[in-house]
């Protein structure tokens, strides 16, 4: 699982938990999350 950053508002994605809230379900690859920004991977 990986983790990752918008690079421009500083939100973070985390492969492992998803978002819940907006209906991606914990472990959903960022691949297949709707786009939402410039990302780049962070540890
Ligand atoms: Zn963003």
């Amino acid at each position: 699982m990986k983790t990752w950053q918008c690079v421009v508002c500083g939100f973070i994605y985390n492969e492992a938990e998803g978002i819940p809230e907006d209906g991606i379900a914990p472990g959903t690859p960022w691949e297949a999350v709707p786009p939402t920004g410039p990302v780049q991977s962070v540890l």
